[in-house]
């Protein structure tokens, strides 16, 4: 059986409006695409569920079930308006709002408690070699899956120097760190995440261990994540 590759478009605090995406999609169903909007657009593209089959995404959630946490959003909001998955742990929110290794493991456990599949992101932050990332890695999801049903996870490795960079990382660097996470934790889906765009995907989506794509920058422009997904003969 032909693996997917999932196509999880963070569109982070900027605003696509739903029309493009509406225009790109037309009428096409698009059953290995996440769209992963601002808190307040959530409901309204929650409508491409319906009319394209496409999943719905958040980029953050509370580790509190609710009470007096003044702009903070629950999971079972977040179920409520609509949301499958969300990311968390992005090294934005590590390194811009001091989010921790272990609040961000109190959020991956309210997710899968409202039905939300985590989408698990780390990453080194300097250019080093495949051993130096894995045990990065290995290090930072030991504490942020501590108690946690694998099965219940996606993880996303993103290594942060590629991150809005432009510099995508090799694919050797790819192979190697996602293989090897995968052995040593016997977690099965994994995404890649780090200036994917038009002119390397089709090298990432041919590595085999490579389950999805976390996009960042491409996502504003509906037409190329429809265009890459088209030209993606793993659906
Ligand atoms: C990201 O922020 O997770 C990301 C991968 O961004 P970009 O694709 O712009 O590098």
């Amino acid at each position: 059986m032909k693996r997917k590759f999932l196509f999880v478009c963070n569109f982070k605090m900027n605003t696509v409006k739903k029309a493009e995406y509406k225009k790109a999609l037309q009428k096409d169903v698009y059953n290995n695409l996440v769209l992963c909007p601002n808190f307040c657009d959530l409901k309204e593209y929650s409508s491409f569920k319906k009319s394209n089959s496409v999943m719905l995404g958040a980029q953050n959630v509370s580790e509190y079930a609710n009470g007096a946490h003044t702009g903070e959003v629950s999971a079972s909001m977040l179920k409520n308006a609509g949301a499958d998955f969300c990311i968390v742990g992005h090294s934005e929110r590590k390194q811009n709002n001091y989010e921790t290794l272990s609040q961000i493991n109190l959020k991956i456990k309210m997710l899968i408690d409202n039905n939300i599949t985590p989408i698990v992101c780390t990453g080194e932050s300097v250019a080093r070699d495949e051993e130096y990332a894995v045990r990065f890695v290995l290090s930072e999801l030991n504490e942020m899956l501590k108690d946690v049903d694998l099965n219940k996870v996606i993880v996303a490795y993103e290594p942060i120097w590629a991150i809005g960079s432009g510099k995508v990382a090799s694919v050797k660097h790819i192979k190697s760190v996602i293989t090897t996470v995968k052995q040593y934790t016997g977690i099965s889906f994994v995404l890649y995440g780090g200036s994917f765009n038009q002119s390397n995907y089709q090298d990432i989506t041919d590595i085999d261990c490579v389950d999805g794509a976390l996009i960042g920058g491409a996502s504003l422009k509906p037409d190329v994540i429809v265009q890459m997904i088209q030209k993606t003969d793993i659906k």
